[in-house]
């Protein structure tokens, strides 16, 4: 079948712009294409845009043959053009539908869909993900979507509001920020490369520049695992701040989560119940507990975990059912930090660092940072790393770099608490893990 121009035809109205004060008015629509019937009498079908949808509704007896005949060949997901008078009809959904004068069918879709978009019919997430443009199609993902937009949007508001500004570092690095492990190698020319793993260097470095900065960019991590919230591909939301200590910037992000939580409660109401999420915003101060105490609880509840050790997912788990919502683990042992860490003036076995849960999800880890030459190229040496592999890095705390504190935070895991998705997948619009590198 031939398919239609565009032509001169431009959309005068969205789905929901339709309304029945509009009864009478000549409109052009344009969408997908979903339920087609055939009532007798007339024939209908739902034509589905961003905002919504509306009933596209054609008597028999008063229609024009050519626009019956393409009624007929249309398929669920097809992409049409409907120009039409709007009448209010009570039998409608939304009280409203559009009688077409004219359709200018702009692409066609081959049935069976791989899915089917209206969610009818349940697929396992790899299916979906295998259709991935056409799962986002649903309006779970689009809820999700928006829900992520409006998130990073109030995070760019908030930090700019705080004084920091947005830079962008580089994703191609020649050497590890951490650890050699967790690095994915790429050819770049005649050398190795690697893809970042963090923007942590960059953005201490430039706080001896611009003193506050924040940047949103991808982190990639070589890492095998497979669970719900680890992707080796994900978006972080980075900050570091001259001047500053790991409490001045614990408060920056207790500000953002609530500023956040409120703005997604109040501008995502409708998406909000599409996925049948009650948001609770959190309430200052966030609770701080130390990582003696969460041993300590935890062990009370039956799950040990020996000193200086990370909280293995088990633990967290059962930390997230005793405190819930959101809460800060502090004073971590220095062992399980990274080399950068600043160790607490009082404690040095301990780090001024901390990590932000939500329930069982860790959502962020920030700390204050070393400025102090001697002292960092101590710790790389403690975490078995040659300092001369940093010599580009170290160059930099040569020439006064101001002590400083941040954090990253992780967007989609953020995204995940936000609209309550259980898994990573369901926020990331296409995800990449040890199996999956297409679509
Ligand atoms: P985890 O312990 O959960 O593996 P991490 O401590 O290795 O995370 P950090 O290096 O502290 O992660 O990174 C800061 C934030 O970036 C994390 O708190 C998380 O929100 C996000 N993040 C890190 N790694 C991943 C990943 N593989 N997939 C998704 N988000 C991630
Ligand atoms: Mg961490």
């Amino acid at each position: 079948m031939k398919l239609d121009e565009l032509g001169n035809w431009r959309r005068t109205h969205l789905s929901n712009e339709a309304t029945p004060k509009l009864a009478g008015a000549e409109v052009v629509v344009m969408g997908r294409v979903g339920d087609v019937r055939d009532l007798g009498g007339i024939k209908f079908f739902i034509l589905s845009d961003i905002s919504g949808s509306i009933q596209v509704t054609a008597p028999k007896a008063k229609t024009d043959k050519k626009v019956l005949g393409k009624i007929d060949s249309l398929t669920q997901e097809s992409t049409v053009a409907v120009k039409g008078k709007v009448v209010a009809a009570e039998q409608a959904p939304r009280g409203v539908e559009v009688v077409p004068s004219e359709i200018r069918i702009l692409n066609l879709a081959i049935t069976p869909l791989p899915l089917d978009p209206r969610g009818r019919v349940k697929a396992n997430l790899d299916t979906r993900l295998d259709a991935r443009a056409l799962d986002l199609r649903r309006s779970e993902s689009l809820a999700i979507f928006k829900i992520r937009h409006q998130a990073i949007q109030s995070v760019r508001n908030h930090l700019i509001s705080e004084g920091l500004i947005e830079v962008n570092t580089p994703k191609i690095v020649a050497t590890a920020t951490e650890s050699g492990a967790a690095l994915f190698p790429i050819s770049y020319f005649e050398r190795e490369a690697f893809l970042s793993q963090s923007p942590q260097l960059y953005k201490e470095v430039l706080t001896g520049c611009f003193e506050r900065v924040f940047e949103v960019g991808p982190i990639y991590r070589a890492e095998e695992h497979d669970t719900p919230r680890h992707l080796n591909e994900a978006i972080s939301i980075d900050i570091e701040v001259a001047y500053a200590t790991a409490e001045d910037v614990t408060k920056i992000l207790e500000d953002l989560i609530v500023k956040v939580f409120s703005q997604v409660k109040r501008t995502c109401a409708k998406e909000l119940k599409v996925l049948e999420r009650k948001l609770e915003v959190p309430r200052k101060p966030f609770p701080r507990i130390t990582y003696d105490e969460a041993l300590k609880k935890l062990e009370q509840a039956g799950v040990k975990v020996p000193w200086g050790e990370d909280l293995p997912t088990p633990a967290e788990r059962k930390l997230g059912e005793l405190v819930g919502g959101a809460y800060f683990v502090i004073d971590w042992p220095m062992a399980i930090k990274p080399f950068y860490t600043m160790p607490k003036r009082d404690d040095p076995k301990l780090a001024d660092a901390f990590d932000l849960m939500y329930g069982e999800i860790e959502l962020a880890s920030g700390g204050t940072r070393v400025h102090q030459e001697t002292l960092l190229v101590k710790q790389l040496k403690q975490k078995g790393l040659n300092p001369q592999s940093f010599e580009s890095h170290l160059q930099n705390f040569r020439t006064g770099l101001p002590p400083h504190a941040g954090w990253g935070l992780g967007l989609d895991r953020l995204t995940m608490v936000l609209t309550g998705a259980e898994n990573i997948r369901e926020c990331v619009l296409f995800p990449r893990d040890r199996k999956r590198l297409t679509p």
